[in-house]
């Protein structure tokens, strides 16, 4: 039964060799010599012991991005000599694929083949992409009013903190670290507490590929404190944080009541997916059992997942199939589905983040879109029809950061992706996430010598 529910069931624990904070170039303790436990989420054993970095551990990351990027070379290379060493770095991911995809499928539950084939390969082309951008960021020239002509340049940001969740770990990570890279900047990375293993084991690579000592700091920890100290740490320029809408509040709160340091945020959705009556019907069963059914989950989120099933039932919903936990040991769900479902119900509004979809029925396109857009959300919607002016009008008309049609789920690294509403702002992905790490600073000089 356990195998119906998580293909990885055949993999054995590999050794782990990074268990620790990660400082300018060196796997270190952390100072209170705390750890805590990484488990596996298909039968709940502990995997390793990791270090548990708190205030002073970012505070001692911070000081060494600080110094990186203050007086270091990464800021000061050329973006050609960094694009030179993110590629080696890329190289380095793909080489130790394997160790890293059973690594992932271990600590974050995810499909050992999908860690394999998209998430750590996509994390080498992420890098290369930002590589390849490295060299081509600049300003422009500016007209002026005729007595002055003025450039802009494009100056990194400064020391960035990445706070980041549990359900991607690994393009997660790349996510927000091959930009910030690119741009010249320096780092702290946060990873989910209960998927802190594979940054630890990029970081190793980072060094490996030549990213200089104090450029990209691990620290592994918990959210209130490791993540709240970086949140508002005076000497961090910006934060890049995907997660729920709550801890999403704390940062930008913690971000205001400190030095105002840049935020972004890519926090939780509750996508649409809108199936008109025109389709395939085999294509679109299988195009919503993948937008909602595919990905793996750890035991909070479980008993979170669980309990709202329960409130789907007492609201009324009717409960088509699923609903009950999937094997004896770990923390799977069956693929659960709901009709009869009601725009005001919790399990329509809430972002769920587990196997449990929600079926609402619509007459027109104006009561799809009204429905859909009928969210505190808009970080995605799906459109499933053969009729274009359908598809272009509905794209046009949700609020929504991206919109699959006839497709969901589809990611490329080209492509921003980040929300709208309370699904938070600024955009990770494509050559616009260059921007979150980067400043604009003007330069005028007068064309025919001082006026002064
Ligand atoms: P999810 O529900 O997807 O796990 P969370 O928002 O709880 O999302 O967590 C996302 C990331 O934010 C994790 O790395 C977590 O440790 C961190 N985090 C949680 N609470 C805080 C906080 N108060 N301040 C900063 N980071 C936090």
């Amino acid at each position: 039964m356990a195998s119906e529910c998580n293909g990885s069931s055949e993999l054995k624990l590999p050794e782990i060799k990074f268990t620790k904070l990660f400082i300018n170039g060196r796997f270190v303790d952390s100072i209170s010599g705390k750890t805590f436990e990484t488990r596996d989420p298909r039968n709940g054993d502990v995997i390793a012991l990791v270090a548990e970095g708190d205030k002073e551990d970012v505070d001692a990351a911070v000081m060494a991005a600080r110094v990186a990027f203050d007086h270091g070379r990464w800021p000061r290379m050329s973006g050609f000599e960094r694009g030179r060493i993110m590629m080696k770095f890329a190289d380095l991911i793909e080489e130790h694929k394997e160790e890293l995809a059973i690594l992932e499928s271990l600590d974050a539950g995810k499909l050992f083949h999908f860690n394999k084939m998209f998430d750590i390969p996509g994390g080498a082309s992420m890098v290369r992409y930002y590589a390849g951008a490295a060299d081509k960021i600049h300003g422009e020239t500016l007209k002026c009013s005729g007595e002055f002509q003025a450039y802009t340049l494009m100056e990194p940001i400064g020391v960035v903190g990445h706070v980041i969740p549990w359900n991607f770990p690994s393009v997660m990570f790349f996510t927000k670290v091959a930009p910030a890279l690119a741009a010249g900047c320096t780092m702290i990375v946060k990873p989910a507490e209960q998927t802190p293993l594979s940054a630890l084991y990029y970081a190793s690579l980072a060094k490996e590929a030549g990213i200089p000592d104090g450029v990209l700091n691990v620290i592994t920890g918990f959210g209130p404190t490791a993540g709240a100290a970086i949140a508002s740490h005076m000497d961090v320029d910006a934060i890049s944080f995907t997660g729920s809408t709550k801890v999403g509040r704390l940062i930008m709160e913690a971000a205001a009541k400190s030095n105002l340091k840049s935020v972004s945020l890519e926090l939780g959705g509750k996508s649409p997916l809108i199936v008109f009556n025109d389709v395939d019907v085999d294509m679109t069963v299988n195009l919503a059992k993948g937008a909602i059914f595919f990905n793996k989950i750890d035991k909070n989120q479980y008993e979170r997942v669980l309990s709202y099933i329960a409130h789907g039932k007492r609201e009324g919903a009717t409960l088509l199939t699923g609903g009950k936990p999937c094997g004896e040991k770990g923390y799977f769900i069956e693929p659960t589905i709901f009709i009869n479902v009601e725009q005001d119900m919790l399990i329509a509004k809430d972002e769920i983040f587990g196997p449990v979809m929600s079926l609402m029925k619509f007459k027109t396109i104006d009561e799809a879109i009204e429905k859909a857009n009928n969210t505190i959300y808009g970080l995605a919607a799906g459109i499933v029809t053969k009729d274009l002016n359908v598809a272009n009008r509905v794209s046009r008309s949700i609020r929504a950061g991206i919109i699959w049609i006839n497709c969901y789920l589809a990611f490329d690294q080209d492509c921003p992706y980040g929300g709208y509403k309370m699904s938070g702002f600024g955009r990770d992905l494509g050559l616009h996430a260059l921007k979150k790490y980067l400043q604009e600073k003007t330069v005028i000089t007068p064309i025919f010598g001082s006026p002064w």
